[in-house]
Parts: C-alpha cells; sequence; structure tokens
C-alpha cells in the first residue's frame, strides 16, 4: 500500500498517488486542456451574466503551494508515515513529494518523519490517546524565504524537545520559527486552539504586490503566492478606485486585499471572523505604514446589517468568502447599503453564481468576469467578477417570485461533490454519496430512491455519528437545512 509519490509531471505520466490522494483531479490534462477546461465550466456556471475573461494561467504551474499539510501515522507493521488521508477513509497514504507542494516542505516534512523513532516519539493515535505528532503544517514565505513549521501534538508534552529542534535545525537552517500546537480533541480539525513558540517567533512575513504580510499559524493566507499577485491585480484594478473611495474588505483574512487597494482608496474597512487573522491584519496595516485602515472582527453578514442600520456610506465592496458563499444577511444589507462597485472574489463558482444571482436581481449588472488559476492540476477555480449598480436611466423591472429569492432554492442547493468537498476541506473527513443521502434522509430532504440501498440481505453501511455531523455543517453552510 505504501507507495511513493514519484513527482512526475504532465499528460499520461500523473503521480502514482492519483487515485488515492484525488488532489489533483485534472492531472491526465495537459497544463493547457486544464486551462481550457477551467475556461470552459467558467463560462457554463458564469456565462449567463456576461462575458468570460480568458483564464490567466502560471507560467510554471509546479510546486505553487506554501502551505503543506501532512497526517502522521503508523502501519500495521508499525512503520511511521505521514501524507494525505487515502480517499474515502481515515488511512493514510504516503507521499515524500508532491507536484502542487513547496518542495522545501516536503523535505522538511520527510526529515521529521525521518527523525522521530530516534527520539522515540510516535504519531499520535486517536484511539488510545497514546503517542505524540498529529500532524505537521509548514508555510513558507515565497519572497522573504521565511519557513514556520507547526507540530501538532496530542499533548503539551514534548519529551526531548531542545534535542528535538536542535537536530531539525541544523538538517533545515532555513526554518524560522518552530511552534508546537495542542490538539488533543477527538476532532478532524488540524488545529487545536493552544500555541507554545518553541523556536522564533512564531509567526512568519511574506511580501505580495510590494506589501508585507504577517502570517500566523491559523491564519488564511492564500496558497498560491504567485497567482495572488495576479488577482489582487486583477481585483483592484476591477475597482478601478480614484483615491476618494470608502471601500470595504469583506471575508478580509489577514488583510492583504484592503491594504493592496488602501494607496488608491480614501479609507478601508476590513471585515474577519477569525480574530488570530485580524490580529495579524491590524500589525500588517502597521508593517507597511498604511493610516487609512481599520479592521473589525466580526461575522461578515452581522457586520452589513449593522452597517446598513447605520446608513454608512460605502462605495466600494470587495468580498472573498470561503467556499459556502455569502449569506443572506450579508446580501441584503450589501444591497440595501448600494455600493457603486462590488468585487467578488471566488474559489467556488457555485455559489458564487448564487450570489450574483441574487445581486442582479436586486439593482446590479456584471461587468466583467475573471478567472485566475490559483490551482493548477486540481479542480478548483478562482474567480473575480466586477458588479456594479445598474443605473435609474438603463434600469430594467424584472419580475420574479419572492420565493426565488429565498437562497434556500433549488438553484443554491450543493452537489453532492460539493458536499464532499466542504466536508474534506472543513473537516479533513472523506464521505461517500451514500452518507450524504442518509445524512440528507434524515434533515427531511427528499431524495430520489436512490444510492445504493442494498439488496437483499447485504447490510447497507450507517454514516458514523462524527461524519453525519460533518454532513449536517454541510448542509448548513449550502443553506439546506
Ligand atoms: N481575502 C482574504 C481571505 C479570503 S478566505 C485573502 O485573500 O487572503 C475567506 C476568509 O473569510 C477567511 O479568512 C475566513 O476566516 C473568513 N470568514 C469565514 N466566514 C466568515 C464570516 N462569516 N464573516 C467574516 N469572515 C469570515
Amino acid at each position: 500500500m505504501e507507495k511513493k509519490n514519484s513527482n512526475r509531471k504532465g499528460k499520461g505520466n500523473g503521480c502514482a498517488l492519483y487515485k488515492k490522494c484525488g488532489g489533483c483531479q485534472l492531472q491526465n490534462m495537459t497544463y493547457e486542456e486544464q486551462l481550457s477546461y477551467k475556461q470552459a465550466t467558467c463560462i457554463k456556471t458564469l456565462g449567463r451574466f456576461g462575458f468570460v475573461e480568458e483564464i490567466i494561467g502560471m507560467k510554471n504551474p509546479y510546486h505553487y503551494r506554501n502551505k503543506v499539510q501532512a497526517a502522521f501515522g503508523m502501519t500495521r507493521g508499525g512503520k511511521i508515515i505521514s501524507g494525505v488521508y487515502q480517499s474515502s477513509s481515515h488511512n493514510i497514504v504516503l507521499v515524500d513529494s508532491c507536484m502542487t507542494e513547496d518542495e522545501t516542505a516536503d523535505k522538511i516534512i520527510v526529515d521529521i518523519r525521518k527523525m522521530l523513532p530516534s527520539f522515540k516519539l510516535f504519531p499520535y493515535n486517536e484511539d488510545t490517546g497514546k503517542g505524540f505528532l498529529r500532524h505537521v503544517l509548514v508555510k513558507r514565505g515565497f519572497s522573504t524565504n521565511q519557513v514556520m513549521v507547526v507540530l501538532v501534538t496530542g499533548s503539551a508534552l514534548f519529551p526531548k524537545k531542545n534535542e528535538f529542534l536542535k537536530k531539525l535545525l541544523s538538517l533545515h537552517s532555513e526554518i524560522t520559527t518552530v511552534v508546537q500546537n495542542i490538539n488533543g480533541s477527538k476532532t478532524s480539525l488540524v488545529l487545536g486552539e493552544r500555541e507554545i513558540v518553541l523556536y522564533g517567533e512564531g509567526y512568519i512575513e511574506d511580501v505580495l504586490c510590494s506589501k508585507r504580510f504577517r502570517i500566523s499559524p491559523k491564519s488564511f493566507y492564500q496558497i498560491n503566492p504567485t497567482q495572488t499577485e495576479v488577482l489582487y491585480k486583477t481585483a483592484v484594478d476591477f475597482a478601478g478606485l480614484s483615491g476618494k473611495e470608502t471601500v470595504l474588505d469583506a471575508y478580509c483574512g489577514i488583510g492583504t486585499i484592503g491594504l493592496v487597494a488602501a494607496e488608491n482608496a480614501g479609507q478601508v474597512i476590513g471585515v474577519e471572523l477569525n480574530a488570530d487573522a485580524v490580529a495579524d491584519a491590524k500589525i500588517n496595516a502597521r508593517l507597511n505604514k498604511t493610516k487609512n485602515i481599520r479592521f473589525f472582527c466580526a461575522d461578515a453578514g452581522k457586520f452589513m446589517v449593522e452597517a446598513a442600520k447605520e446608513n454608512e456610506k460605502i462605495d466600494v465592496v470587495f468580498m472573498d468568502p470561503p467556499r459556502a458563499g455569502s449569506d443572506l444577511n450579508f446580501l441584503r444589507s450589501l444591497v440595501t447599503l448600494g455600493p457603486e462597485k462590488v468585487v467578488y472574489i471566488s474559489c467556488n463558482i457555485e455559489t458564487q453564481a448564487r450570489d450574483l444571482l441574487y445581486l442582479c436581481k436586486n439593482g446590479y449588472k456584471v461587468k466583467k468576469i475573471q478567472g485566475v488559476d490559483m490551482f493548477p492540476h486540481t479542480k478548483h477555480i478562482e474567480t473575480v467578477v466586477l458588479l456594479s449598480q445598474r443605473r435609474p436611466d438603463t434600469h430594467i423591472d424584472i419580475k420574479f417570485d419572492l420565493s426565488e429569492l429565498d437562497i434556500t432554492a433549488a438553484e443554491t442547493k450543493a452537489t453532492y461533490q460539493e458536499i464532499k468537498d466542504y466536508v474534506l476541506d472543513k473537516h479533513g473527513l472523506k464521505v461517500s454519496s451514500l452518507y450524504i443521502s442518509q445524512v440528507k434522509a434524515k434533515c427531511g430532504i427528499i431524495e430520489r430512491e436512490c444510492y445504493n440501498k442494498g439488496e437483499g440481505k447485504s447490510r447497507v453501511p450507517q454514516c458514523p455519528k462524527e461524519k453525519e455531523n460533518a454532513i449536517m455543517d454541510a448542509l448548513k453552510h449550502f443553506r439546506m437545512i
């Protein structure tokens, strides 16, 4: 079962782990074919809103990921392995290198795995609570070359800590900080709450669009910095700022888009739910000596409702929500606030199309659509869409049934694949269509007579509680329940 990823590139010469890992769904295509496929997908889903510009690809679409995460475990034969979870299971597939991942990060992970036995340290076992290491997360600033290693452990206890660190740093002098993250709970989330800085500052910095950014272990930072520059430049160009506008950067993470836009704006407000990211964003404003920006830690939807109540004047909104898209609170209040322009950045065109439909029915018009390939070899697509207020003289009254505005309507339903992707992204769990249909049935979502109900005497596997909760979470996110 242990096959090494030989890291081969190109059509028909894909990675040996293609099926088991499942991460690079498009690797059987050449890069040009991948781009054509993504362009066609963009046209299919977003084409009804307007012309879709040619997707911007990468010159060198390999080893672009600046963040690499590996799970640690043991084979039945007692050998330590690290890598990704095998499709539809909790088994780990050994990965030594990957054509999408940063090569330095991959080497560090392999060396940590090799070091463990000599320190008598073992992977953590969730069932017995014994052992030490659960995951290793490496983030590298591609511009600064700063490297952060996060060791996720089952408890705070770290036998032979100093010797371990000494050995790791002697093998990899490029490491600038090491953090221990403690995650003792039975969860599929990688990172726990508590962190101990073992070496260095506990964060790294990177430079994007000539701005310096601090990145903490738990803060979101785009995983493909080369294309992120293209993405942000496209978004800021779309906004066509004159230097006077009040700009809102919603779902702002560590403040990247807002800080890039601030140069050409009157003032910028950033809103983000993750407190660690907001703390980084505030520091980033200082690092870049940007004075016309403020950050708020809040749910973007709630923040918008308050802003609409206060009758705030906002000229341009950048919105970059997670895969589930925005929520009705946010969209309704956005329409009430009525900014002249909205730049909607998305990593999920299905939920973006759903939200665009709402905005187009409520006074906005799509002006530009641009795909940027942030995730070569995978099926994931990133898009930037510019909307502007429909001018009263060009306003067309569209009649529609109020129920169409209910975002739980059929058009917004997520596909099985989207639910699977969401559960994997957020909970690190692979779930089958059968399990999804069982949970849907439990929630009263009528399903067609369907998925392999099992015939005769064969027993149908029942969705375990942990996966059921994760699927429920996905159904809530996609507003299906
Ligand atoms: N614009 C940033 C981050 C985009 S990722 C960048 O380019 O780096 C989406 C961000 O939305 C994440 O930082 C996540 O923490 C945040 N988020 C998720 N749900 C949110 C909510 N309900 N309200 C505000 N922020 C949210």
